[in-house]
């Protein structure tokens, strides 16, 4: 009986060495973060943004669509008129005031999918890490994207909550 368990231990042994062996030779799975970033998938949501037209008009027209939607109430909107000779958007409305408290935010992606123009989005930016409350709280000005930016900028929004 006791010369039995020696064999299976052996066999154990030897399955485990085995194991140990083949993962030596295998490419390893982790990556030396923050220096390397691993690419997310395309449909990942991350840090929102708002969108401009190419023409440079904002996207939101102020409706609170995206606000009612949020399953976290973490978006705060307040739409104001459009000045007719200048315009914030195409809209007869626009938003004045725009915010998302990013740490109440499930990153759900229902405020993009009631969006009726397209203006919030979620990128692929993940990295909203801070040290208190009102860090987390995103104002229009850093959600919204460059007036000048190239669409192929607008893509990946790297500078968070600056
Ligand atoms: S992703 Fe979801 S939780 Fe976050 S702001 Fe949008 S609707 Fe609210
Ligand atoms: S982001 Fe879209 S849904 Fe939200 S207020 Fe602006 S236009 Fe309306």
């Amino acid at each position: 009986m006791r010369a039995f368990g020696a064999v299976s231990g052996i066999g154990e042994f030897a399955k485990g060495m085995g194991f140990t062996l083949k993962t030596m030779f295998t490419k390893p799975t982790t990556i030396q973060y923050p220096e390397q970033k691993r690419q997310v998938y395309p449909r990942f949501r991350g840090r929102h943004v708002l969108e401009r037209y190419d023409n440079g008009l904002e996207r939101c027209i102020g409706c609170e669509l995206c606000a009612g939607a949020c399953p976290a109430n973490c978006i705060l909107v307040e739409g104001a008129e459009n000045d007719p000779d200048n315009p914030t958007s195409p809209g007869e409305r626009y938003a004045k005031r725009y915010e998302i408290n990013m740490s109440r935010c499930i990153f759900c992606g229902l405020c993009e999918e009631a969006c009726p123009t397209g203006a919030i989005v979620l990128r692929h930016d993940f990295e909203l890490a801070d040290y208190d409350i009102p860090s987390q709280i995103y104002t229009k000005e850093q959600l919204l994207v460059p007036a000048a930016a190239p669409v192929s900028a607008r893509q990946q929004v790297t500078s968070v909550g600056a």
